[in-house]
């Protein structure tokens, strides 16, 4: 499923775009860094994709391990047959449905699909660009990424990054207290529920408190309001917990 839909939004076949991925957590705001936040709001929101990768970047990037993407079969063919499949997803089939199904002219379905493809471009850029700049640093004051609320509204639950970077291991991208709106852990959560994903990790409440307390900008607490709210078992249920 998740090839699938990679198809319907040219950012690459899923073994680059996580390459990339892997990168920037690595060596976020260095040189190797694929969006360099350091290179300013533009550069990291869109202008890294726009320019040729710096030479630490591309080097780096060969180092990281990908074998368990290149081990699987689904993800290499994806990547061999990106360049066929995705034009009809990404451009083609979101176009000629609406002409064909509700008899939509050629300009509006075609203004439409890029109108689309344009604003999930750009709410995907924010990530970038947006959460290593403004917002709050409530588990590590020390690095770029920030919590935002307006972010993470816009990307389905993607803004919460001082979170995210700071414990990348955790499936739900976030810590859950009074801004709880996570889509995309809803999602990961529904796959769980019917077996399709398994082995979720996730960091225990203590481990996120005390690391708040020792590196945070003390925004934890006020902000999120996670401060009198103890785990529960039902929190976890199914996932692996990392001391
Ligand atoms: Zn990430
Ligand atoms: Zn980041």
């Amino acid at each position: 499923m998740l090839v699938v839909f990679n198809f319907f939004l040219y950012e690459n076949p899923i073994i680059h775009w996580a390459r990339d991925h892997r990168t920037h957590h690595k060596f976020t705001e260095t040189d190797a860094d694929p969006h360099d936040p350091r290179r300013g709001l533009f550069f990291a929101h869109m202008g890294w994709a726009m320019l040729k990768k710096k030479r630490e970047v591309l080097e780096k990037g060969r180092g990281i391990d990908q074998s368990d993407l290149h081990a699987d079969p689904i993800l290499k063919w994806q990547e061999r047959y990106y360049m066929w499949f995705m034009p009809l997803g990404t451009f083609i089939l979101p176009t000629v449905v609406p002409m064909y199904f509700w008899n939509e002219t050629l300009t509006n379905a075609y203004c439409v699909n890029i109108l689309r493809y344009l604003v999930c471009l750009h709410m995907h850029g924010l990530v970038n660009s947006v959460a290593h700049t403004y917002g709050d640093r409530p588990y590590d004051k020390f690095i770029g990424p920030a919590d935002g609320f307006s972010v993470s509204a816009l990307t389905l639950g993607e803004g919460l990054h001082n979170f995210h970077h700071t414990f990348p291991w955790d499936y739900r991208s976030a810590e859950l207290g009074v801004f709880c709106f996570n889509f995309t852990k809803s999602c990961i959560d529904f796959f769980a529920m019917i077996g399709w994903a398994y082995d979720l990790k996730a960091t225990t409440q203590d481990m996120i408190r005390a690391r708040a307390a020792r590196t945070g900008d003390g925004s934890s607490k006020h902000v999120w309001g996670w401060g009198d709210r103890d785990q529960t078992a039902e929190d976890h249920k199914g996932t692996v917990i990392i001391n």
